[in-house]
């Protein structure tokens, strides 16, 4: 009797343990389809820098950390899209300014030099005259005069649904930095940018008039190898295009190839002379003859015409942004980008009379000088 009750519960105790078993794989089943839409969310998630503050704000929420108006005075912006003057506090202007001239997804780090070296080259322009095309402005939004902007209704039409995104990531990176400028002998510098240097900036004095002790040529090595482009010019058009700039060069379709040599180039690689027959020109006005991305470049031949080899994108002084970027992805601080790219200059606070305070200390790194934090 005993060893039958016995094989009797071993069965019931199997059957208990199936059930269970059948119970677990439906209840595990279950949870997989109600958690599948988070699985497949976070699986394509855009990786972003971590905000130092929580919840995320809203734009509204930004706006009631940071008293924009409390910290700089007035500008009057040109707004040459709306053909309107505006006026706006500095800061508000420079995130406007951030957004328009360096992509939002690049590195904190290189927002918040980005947001430097625009607040410094609007302050330097504005003691030199402000905007030129329009004289009650102190600054233009037209990036041909002084520096490209986006207002809240351009944001929305570049950015699309990453406006708030986007436009929260900027709006951090200059009110982090709020305040600080680049100096040189206390002096606000000229603080230059371009887009991307092909891995060598560039002496101020090969490109613009001066030179400037600050703006001397420097090593890039982050740059993205991507901004290379070859630019193909058929030999209809090249010699129509130098014969109606350089008439005198006498070149034509017949000695066009034989007649176009570059003679000089600076140390970094860039062209300071090119030869079109009997006319020498600049590199930088072979770049704007050509339409070419930077100064930087090599002359090729094709069946069809001349290809022009390019590195980098701009005049290639001062900050490089694809640089900046590259020197944030390997570790960089924004000091230490800006004072890769600006020779000997101090980073100091904008002082209230409006020139540079030189009582106030570079913020130490590792501190935000500005706690957008709530909670303390
Ligand atoms: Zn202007």
């Amino acid at each position: 009797m005993k060893r039958k009750t016995y094989k009797i519960n071993r069965i019931k105790l199997f059957g208990m343990l199936a059930l269970l078993l059948v119970l677990l794989l439906a209840l595990f089943l279950l949870a997989r389809v109600l958690l599948s839409g988070d699985g497949t969310t976070q699986g394509t998630a855009r990786v972003t820098q971590e905000p130092f503050y929580t919840p995320a704000p809203t734009i509204v929420d930004l706006y009631a950390y940071f008293d924009w108006t409390e910290t700089t005075n007035d500008i009057a912006v040109y707004d040459h899209r709306a053909d309107k003057l505006v006026t706006m506090s500095l800061e508000e202007y420079i995130v406007g300014v951030v957004s328009a001239e360096m992509p939002a997804y690049y590195d904190f780090e290189a927002l918040k030099a980005q947001a430097v070296a625009s607040r410094t080259y609007t302050l330097y322009s504005m003691a030199h005259g402000g905007c030129h095309t329009n004289p009650d402005a102190d600054v233009c939004t037209n990036s041909k005069c002084c520096q490209a902007y986006s207002s809240h209704e351009r944001m929305q039409e570049t950015w699309g649904r990453d406006y708030a995104e986007n436009y929260n990531r900027v709006a951090e990176a200059v009110m982090y930095t709020a305040g600080e400028v680049l100096t040189y002998n206390g002096k606000l510098c000229d603080a230059l940018y371009h887009a991307c240097s092909g891995g060598q900036t560039e002496d101020s004095e090969n490109v613009y008039a001066n030179a400037l002790p600050y703006l001397r040529g420097v090593d890039s090595p982050y740059e993205d190898p991507m901004r290379q482009e070859d630019a193909e010019i058929g030999f209809a058009e090249l010699v129509a295009l130098i014969a109606a700039k350089y008439p005198e060069s006498g070149i034509g379709e017949d000695n066009v190839r034989s007649e176009i040599e570059i003679v000089s180039t600076y140390e970094s690689g860039r062209v300071e002379t090119l030869r079109l027959g009997k006319t020498k020109i600049t590199g930088k006005q072979a770049r704007n003859l050509f339409n070419l991305r930077s100064t930087m470049f090599t002359i090729g031949w094709s069946e069809n015409g001349i290809v022009f080899h390019t590195k980098g994108f701009g005049h290639g002084v001062g900050l490089s942004q694809n640089g900046a970027n590259g020197m944030a992805k390997h570790g960089s601080t924004y000091e230490q980008i800006l004072h890769h790219y600006y020779t000997d200059v101090l980073i100091t606070v904008y002082g209230e009379d409006g020139l540079p305070d030189l009582k106030h200390e570079t913020p130490d790194p590792g501190e935000p000088s500005l706690n957008l934090n709530p909670e303390g």
